[in-house]
């Protein structure tokens, strides 16, 4: 982008480009990992009687420090981990990209790592809070190496290291028995673990959660937009050590988080069983989707998530992209060459896409 003379732009930004994932009309959004169910009938109709109780008092600001909404969070997440969480525990935000802006500005003195491909947004919010981002590798199946993740640890010190697990735009993940071992070499050159663990509730794999009591430069970033289907609604938390929660305090606006997110957020919770029986069936859609891609003729990268990268077509992934979309079918060129991931929809999305893909390659 070119920018006039007469923007005081800060120096580092003149180069980045924003976030921008097409949101373009489509039959078929396969883009951006969202869950394609939308909430139960009963579900909506409780978020519609929390929000009209809100509205009688949206004159007030809302509460501070959200302390219903964290500890329904720490219900949550102890009932998947058998763990002993408080409020004290977790920090929500509005979704999980301002957690992660957050512990930037808090903890982003020296650099920060992370294994690419990955997330583009653990770089970008780096690079916006003015905190060197360093891109470490992986294995060429994209798979995460222990001994060589290690090593970049601690060759670049940072203060920050992000591992994704399951890790997008891959799908593979890593098992906590790996994940602590690296969190021994991030405590010996005296940084945070961050574990992104936006996609958990769609993997097997024991949560980083398990290892924060004992570990408390470990820090664990989960979301309500995936698994929950609630990306519209924009909450995410965090979970680790109270003390660096306390610093989340210090970085944060006053009442970020509106209390209508906060109420609509707690009813969510109130109805996480019906909403992870949805997760299961995504899973068995994954399955079918990773046969049906094999039954054309293409590779697929291990998915512990809802969505799948694969490669193995003959044209360009901005061809295949496009053509794609001209039947109908948004999917995510991650700018990986040769690759394309798509995200598992509905029964319908899923025929809609593979239909096409037969057509095309
Ligand atoms: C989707 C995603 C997020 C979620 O962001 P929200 O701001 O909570 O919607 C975070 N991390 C990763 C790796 C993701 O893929």
């Amino acid at each position: 982008m070119s920018w006039p003379t007469w923007l005081p732009l800060r120096e580092n930004l003149r180069s980045l480009s924003p976030y921008g994932a097409p949101q373009v009309p489509a039959q078929a959004f396969l883009n951006t990992n969202e869950n394609p169910y939308p909430l139960s009938d009963q579900l909506q109709e409780a978020i519609t009687q929390a929000v009209s109780h809100v509205a009688a008092q949206l004159n007030r600001y809302p509460n501070r420090d959200a302390e219903k909404l964290r500890n329904k969070l720490a219900s949550y997440i102890n009932g998947l981990s058998k763990t002993g969480f408080t409020f004290n525990n977790i920090w929500v935000a509005n979704g999980s990209n301002e957690v992660i802006q957050s512990i930037f500005l808090a903890f982003g003195q020296r650099a920060a790592l992370g294994f690419t491909p990955s997330y583009s947004m653990h770089a970008l919010i780096a690079r916006v809070s003015n905190t060197p981002w360093i891109d470490g590798s992986r294995n060429s199946d994209f798979s995460l190496n222990t001994q060589d993740a290690i090593a970049q640890i601690q060759q670049h010190k940072p203060t920050l290291t992000f591992i994704t697990t399951p890790n997008n735009p891959t799908g593979g993940a890593i098992s906590i028995t790996q994940i602590a071992k690296i969190a021994e070499a991030v405590k010996d050159v005296g940084g945070l673990l961050i574990i992104d663990e936006a996609y958990a509730e769609f993997s097997e794999q024991v949560s980083a959660v398990t290892l924060i009591s004992k570990n408390p430069h470990v820090v664990v970033i989960r979301t309500m937009s995936k698994a929950f289907a609630f990306a519209g609604a924009r909450v995410g938390y965090l979970v680790a050590d109270p003390k660096v929660i306390d610093a989340m305090m210090i970085v944060r606006l006053p009442y970020h988080l509106s209390s209508i997110t906060q109420a609509v957020a707690e009813v969510a919770l109130d109805f996480k069983d019906e909403l992870l029986a949805g997760v299961g069936t995504l899973i068995e859609s994954r399955d079918l989707m990773i046969d049906a891609l094999a039954s054309l003729g293409l590779r697929t990268v291990e998915s512990e998530a809802n969505f799948i990268l694969f490669t193995g077509f003959s044209q360009d992934a901005k061809q295949l992209w496009s053509d794609l979309l001209k039947r109908g079918v948004l999917i995510r060129d991650v700018g990986l060459s040769g690759h394309l991931r798509v995200t598992i929809g509905n029964e319908a999305e899923n025929t809609l896409f593979i239909n096409a893909l037969k057509e095309l390659i």
